[in-house]
């Protein structure tokens, strides 16, 4: 006989999911009803102007998902790539390959603009490939770079695509909610986000948002959207507005409140109040760090606040410390991807996660451990040294 399934305790500060409050929870235990119920429909009403609150926008195709973040990249890729479409892809951790295997799949020619990864994507690399071509369609870039920690300019990066007249896509997905984002006021034409990062609710959903002028060139298509889940056009009919919506899917109805009620959190506290949330915590977790002895691998002007990117100690064995804090502490840190696999731990502050408390468990957990395993750190002053921040 198989039991039930109850998960241990945990303290979540790795790149996604983040922990998801006991408010968040509980809605999502609230009765299942149809996902074409009236009372299904005024929430689902509610949740696209959440999320238009969340994203800053007026777009009218601002809907999530009902599948994970990397079904929101795809679902902008397959409605606005076509056969032929020259594309800028900017490359500078791992969900830039990701775009780029998306053009090239919707038959787009990817022309890459690779940059280090732990820096910023190059402006200048991309306005020299937009001088080059006179004909690219789309530039696409990711605004926080969950595998590295860091932040592109992407207002800067929005204005170029416009003085070139194309049209950009944006991965948001550690972004929103953690710093800034202002679809409108920077003129973003496709932006897709997740639910298990700065907004924590459960993974599975993501949100995404067109422009008008992403919407004219999907209705200017000549081949049809190779997807039939994705298409836009069709999944409008059940999330546009208005009463009549036909049937397109079974929404996921219990996640679906489960993410209406973090957008309702994030609409109490404050969009700008939670950006500066993310700032406020990470100095303090950054001056425990460092006065322990650990170094920062991004530089501070692209740091993201919500992902923090720390060197390993030279000796110390990388997977052994996230095994230990788990087992011992019950926190979960994130391991380096890529190129960085074993050089850096990725700590996040992520939406739930992001408060005093989980800075000060993470600072001690990871001090005791460090220091167990013999790791040439200064002991006893990493708390000091985060209240003293808190202090300032
Ligand atoms: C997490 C993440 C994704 C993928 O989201 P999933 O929900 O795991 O599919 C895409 N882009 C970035 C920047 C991410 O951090």
């Amino acid at each position: 006989m198989i039991n039930s399934f109850h998960p241990p305790l945990r303290t979540l500060m790795g790149p996604g999911p983040s922990d998801v409050s006991p408010r968040v929870l509980a809605a999502m235990a609230r009765p299942t009803i149809g996902h074409l119920d009236p009372a299904f429909i005024g929430m689902m009403d509610e949740i696209k102007q959440l999320l238009q609150f969340a994203l800053r926008t007026n777009n009218e195709l601002t809907m999530p998902v009902s599948a994970p973040g990397s079904a929101g990249m795809e679902a902008c890729f397959v409605n606005l790539v076509e056969p032929g479409d020259k594309v800028i892809v900017c490359q500078n951790g791992v969900f830039g390959g990701r775009m780029k295997e998306n053009v090239e799949r919707f038959g787009g020619i990817a022309l890459m603009v690779e940059d280090e990864w732990g820096t910023a994507v190059s402006l200048d690399k991309v306005r020299a490939l937009m001088e080059q071509h006179d004909d690219i369609k789309l530039l696409a870039f990711v605004h926080a770079e969950t595998s590295t920690g860091v932040r592109s300019d992407a207002e800067a990066l929005c204005r170029l695509a416009r003085d070139y007249g194309c049209l950009t896509i944006v991965d948001a997905v550690t972004s929103l909610g953690g710093i800034e984002l202002e679809v409108d006021l920077w003129g973003i034409d496709a932006i897709y986000s997740g639910t298990q990062k700065c907004l924590s609710a459960p993974p599975g959903i993501s949100p995404v948002s067109f422009s008008e002028r992403a919407l004219e060139k999907v209705r200017q298509r000549e081949s049809r959207v190779p997807s039939w889940f994705l298409d836009k056009k069709l999944v409008m009919g059940y999330w546009g507005g208005g009463q009549k919506r036909a049937y397109h899917h079974t929404a996921p109805v219990n996640a679906l409140y489960g993410l209406h009620e973090s957008l309702v959190m994030l609409q109490e506290e404050g969009i700008k109040q939670a950006w500066e949330r993310h700032q406020y915590h990470h100095q303090a977790l950054r001056a425990g760090l460092e006065a322990m002895g650990l170094h920062f691998t991004v530089d501070a002007p692209v740091r993201l606040p919500q992902l923090n990117s720390v060197a390993v100690p030279t000796g110390v064995d990388e997977a052994r410390v996230r095994s230990l804090l788990l087992e011992r502490y019950g926190l979960e840190i994130g391991a380096g991807l890529g190129v960085l696999a074993g050089k850096v731990w990725r700590i996040g502050l992520m939406g739930s996660s992001c408060t005093r408390r989980h800075v000060m468990v993470c600072i001690d957990a990871l001090e005791n451990t460090l220091l167990e395993l013999g790791a040439d750190i200064h002991a006893g002053v990493a708390a000091q040294a985060a209240s003293a921040a808190y202090a300032e």
